[in-house]
């Protein structure tokens, strides 16, 4: 079976071999086991239940919970050459009444639908009278009511495990924490399922963590480096969305803005526009993410803080699917915290909710002040253990400078406390330097023992100083006081002398690193490959177009990519790059090989192995005889002999091969097996099945035979 599931990922996939646990997973649903896949973003959950529904007979059902999704996933099978359809609300009452024909016809491989309509009794009468190869439940997590993404309509799904006993069940997730898997095992009835759990870590993805000092002017430093990459900006407020999308477009950055507050059909486009062009920048309030596939996301950029780490890890994880390198970048500052500590002290729910939201933002803040490598902190906090640094993220490259700040602490905290608990970090620092000015004087501030008692840092190394004591809860923000600072309990040890403090020391006003990773994801393409990157993307957009899809379902940046680095010279050639399947090598082969400096000149000549290699692949994907023959440009005899030959060489099966009725099969078997011993040559059974059945259909049947026996 995994032969068999290697020639399909060649074949109508382009791709040389699985990744991490796909191989497993694709055995054990395609041999008819459920099972419960977690696997981060980008980690190809799509192929797990892709692959075992071309395996397996009948028709493939994917839960879905967004019509953005399943559009994406439908336009790419279909550009693979795989008949599959979503059932939405958008469709009109014919195309619908269409679809029911053609899935009664067993004409289509794979049903994408809303779980809603899945439990429909309607709908689950009409799936019981077919016959179905599996169910993949994706974004199984929609399940759990702790998540921040429940739907109702998943919790009726769990009654698929009685209605289509024996029908293998396969539920996918990007979300890694306990409890959801625990949730989505118990509700969708999947006890009997193997678990199959990834890494989380996102290997491609550069983390850099930076003080906010003047944020725009980092950002425009952050983006100076990539232009021309599609990217995402995260902001908390609308107003700062609409504002930063104006911004960057004056800049010379296209920009978008996205966040509830737009009109939904302005959200769609802008939405539609970003999948669709390449280079824009959308800036966006949380309300941008879930339901964006798009792979060649190459930065996602925060300009606020995150509320927790699972927030973070969610959101910068929509950068770098296609596995290409990404960057993770933000930048943050004490007037974040500030602002999440308001938001949490306004939040409706109880006091247990809110500690544990308290806790999640201080795991934020702790990974922000991280002197390690920040991608095993954030592994950790997912249970994962990274046994080296990964030399892949700020802290790693560049290096922690630490101080020992237990004196200077010492004195801030101390500052805080003997102006009354009530001033915020302004004034708090212009105590500590000595300032002279009227609210000092005001409040007779140049009387306290500490005043003038800091001048040896500078006010940058105030600033940190308190935003870091107030991230590790040494000193906390009254809200009710205007954002002023006050003391928690944890400080007191350290101010009584029993401990010591080491901080990271930002170098604040000394040109600090803002920008992304060693090289940005931008720099993939040298600068002598240019030109021939830019023909290529372009040509990409243009078949885009035509075909109505966004560019990346065409061919994904890492295959323009290898095309570039591997110049292929042939049609067979092109074949052997990754992603270049049998259907878009047909398709768009030439093209691009023409691209790639001259190409084929003239007619280039059919390879018959590629030829034998389509002709499979169409096969699995469901077209019947004669449309693979006109799709091949070849006479529906010579397809018939080829598919014979498929069959023979276990390559294909009959079911795959033809489209005949049950009874009339049987009665084709019958026929070859009445004599004993050897099987009849067709000719001796043709004249019996004249005008009922192709003889090329003979052939296919007694080839099957024939392998059987020989097995
Ligand atoms: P997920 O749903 O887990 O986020 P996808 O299924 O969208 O991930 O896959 C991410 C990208 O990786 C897609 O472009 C997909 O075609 C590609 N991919 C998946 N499996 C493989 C593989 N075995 N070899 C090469 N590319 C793969
Ligand atoms: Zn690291």
């Amino acid at each position: 079976m995994l032969d068999q599931a290697q020639r399909i990922l060649k074949d109508v996939f382009g791709y040389d071999a699985f990744r991490g646990n796909q191989a497993a997973i694709i055995e054990r649903v395609a041999g008819g086991g459920d099972a419960l896949v977690l696997m981060p973003t980008g980690g190809g959950k799509s192929l797990c239940y892709q692959v075992p529904a071309l395996l397996r007979d009948g028709l493939a059902v994917v839960v879905s919970p967004l019509i953005a999704l399943m559009d994406d996933q439908v336009a790419t099978l279909d550009e693979l050459g795989v008949s599959a359809v979503a059932l939405n609300s958008t469709l009109s009452a014919d195309e619908q009444r269409e679809i029911a024909e053609r899935l009664r016809r067993q004409e289509i491989k794979a049903l994408y639908l809303a779980p809603e309509r899945l439990v429909q009794p309607r709908m689950l009468a009409f799936l019981q009278r077919l016959p179905i190869a599996l169910f993949a439940i994706d974004e199984a997590h929609c399940v759990s009511q702790w998540g921040h993404d429940f739907r109702p309509e998943y919790l009726q799904l769990g009654q698929l495990a009685e209605l289509f006993p024996g029908v293998p069940r396969i539920a996918l997730t990007a979300t890694a924490d306990k409890r959801t898997r625990e949730e989505i095992v118990q509700r969708l009835k999947l006890e009997n399922a193997e678990r199959f759990l990834s890494s989380f870590d996102r290997p491609n993805i550069f983390y850099r963590i930076v003080p906010k000092d003047q944020p725009r002017k980092q950002l425009l430093a952050f983006l100076a480096e990539r232009k021309g990459d599609a990217g995402i900006v995260y902001c908390m407020s609308r107003k700062k969305v609409d504002e930063l999308a104006a911004f960057l477009t004056e800049q010379g950055f296209p920009a978008l803005p996205y966040h509830a507050g737009l009109p939904s059909d302005l959200r769609a486009y802008h939405q539609k526009r970003f999948l669709n062009e390449e280079g824009l920048i959308m800036v966006a309030t949380i309300a941008f993410g879930m339901g964006i596939d798009k792979p060649n996301v190459r930065f996602v950029a925060h300009l606020d803080l995150p509320k927790s780490l699972e927030a973070y890890y969610q959101e910068t994880g929509r950068a770098g699917r296609d596995g290409l390198p990404a960057d993770a970048w933000m930048a943050y500052g004490l007037q974040d915290v500030i602002f999440l500590k308001q938001m949490l002290s306004n939040s409706e729910g109880d006091e247990q909710h809110k500690r544990v939201e308290q806790h999640k933002l201080e795991a934020m803040l702790a990974l922000c002040e991280e002197t390690r490598c920040r991608r095993q902190a954030l592994l950790a906090y997912f249970d994962e253990d990274l046994p080296q640094p990964c030399g892949h993220c700020d802290n790693c490259v560049d290096g922690v400078q630490t101080w020992d700040v237990t004196e200077p602490a010492r004195q801030a905290l101390s500052t805080i406390y003997r102006s009354g608990q009530r001033y915020g970090v302004g004034h708090l620092v212009d105590i500590l330097l000595g300032r002279d000015n009227d609210k000092i004087r005001q409040f007779g501030h140049q009387h306290l023992s500490v005043y003038g008692v800091g001048k040896a840092l500078s006010e940058g190394d105030w600033r940190t100083l308190f935003r870091q004591l107030v991230a590790r809860g040494l000193a906390d923000v009254d809200l009710d006081a205007f954002g002023g600072l006050r003391l928690t309990d944890k400080c007191r040890p350290l101010l009584r002398g029993e401990v010591t403090l080491e901080l990271r020391r930002e170098l604040i006003g000394k040109q600090p690193k803002q920008t992304g990773g060693p090289s940005p994801a931008s720099q993939l393409v040298r600068a002598e490959e240019r030109d021939t990157w830019e023909a290529l993307r372009s040509l990409r957009r243009k078949l885009a177009e035509e075909h109505g899809v966004p560019p990346y379902v065409i061919f994904p940046d890492a295959t323009l990519l290898e095309m570039l680095r591997s110049q292929p010279r042939t049609l067979a050639e092109m074949g052997r790059v990754s992603g270049v399947g049998a259907r878009k090598l047909e398709r768009y082969g030439e093209a691009f090989l023409e691209v790639l400096g001259g190409g084929a000149q003239g007619e280039a000549p059919r390879v018959v192995t590629d030829l034998r290699h389509e002709l499979i692949s169409l096969a699995r994907a469901g077209m019947t005889p004669a449309q693979i023959a006109s799709q091949l440009n070849c006479t529906e005899k010579n397809v018939y002999s080829l598919l014979a030959e498929a069959i023979g060489n276990q390559q294909l099966s009959l079911d795959q091969a033809l489209d005949l009725p049950e009874e009339l099969m049987m009665e084709v078997q019958d026929a070859f097996l009445d004599g004993e011993g050897e099987l009849p040559p067709v000719a001796e059974i043709a004249e019996q099945f004249k005008g009922r059945v192709p003889v090329g259909v003979l052939h296919c049947v007694r080839a099957a035979l024939q392998s059987e026996f020989e097995l």
